[in-house]
């Protein structure tokens, strides 16, 4: 899952990289409104943190623009302690979530959590493909009931695959969700990790949709 933080406080913006980095996310950033509207606009994120206060361009006017465009990523706003009336305009200008600052950080992950699960139509955190189930908030994945250790990366795909049960899902949607934009992305990593899941998970758990990509078999 890939992340927009958008927000010009380079203290907060690099606790919020470090928190949503240790939680197994891939996230880009920005401080700029203008900057934070294009990236939206042009690029697949799974969600985004946004602050109201951005230079450049408000992150009222950002999200007012997304949502008028169709962009329908999941949008947690952050605003000011107190400021209720922030919450109701940003509610009302397409906002799915906010948190006040200061904020904890477990709580917003788990928000998050959240977010990108109702957006992907799935109503437990708990997520199960036959055999294999992955708990969202302990990031522990078992096959038959038994833990299953994977690596960051192994972890990050099944992640993704299994918040689209029986979906395909092209290399490209998976090089794009998985690694941040600076990340040196190579489409065929992505075949080396699926070869690893196969091993840990059982080799038909992942099926190869041929010329468009992989599934995750959601039954047995
Ligand atoms: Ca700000």
């Amino acid at each position: 899952m890939r992340l927009l933080i958008a927000e010009d406080e380079p203290t907060l913006q690099a606790q919020l990289l470090r928190l949503v980095g240790e939680a197994g996310y891939a996230a880009d950033a920005t401080g700029d409104g203008v900057d934070a509207e294009y990236r939206g606009m042009s690029e697949d994120f799974d969600a985004v943190v946004l602050d109201l206060g951005l230079p450049g361009r408000d992150g009222l006017a950002v999200l007012r623009a997304w949502r008028e465009a169709g962009r329908a990523m999941p949008v947690l706003v952050l605003t000011a302690r107190g400021a209720w009336h922030e919450k109701v305009v940003g509610m009302d200008a397409g906002a799915d979530d906010y948190l006040a600052k200061p904020f904890h950080g477990p709580e917003l992950l788990a928000r998050l959590r959240a977010l990108i699960r109702r957006s992907a139509g799935l109503p437990s955190p708990r997520l199960r493909c036959g055999n294999v189930s992955l708990d969202t908030r302990s990031g522990r994945v078992t096959l038959d009931d038994e833990e299953i250790s994977l690596t960051a990366h192994e972890y990050r795909l099944l992640h993704y695959l299994m918040h689209r049960p029986g979906s395909i899902v092209s290399r490209a949607e998976l090089t794009e969700h998985l690694y941040a934009q600076d990340f040196d992305r190579d489409s065929n990593t992505i075949e080396v990790f699926v070869g690893r899941l196969r091993k840990k998970l059982g080799a038909a758990r992942i099926q190869t949709v041929r010329g468009l990509g992989y599934r995750i078999a959601p039954d047995d």
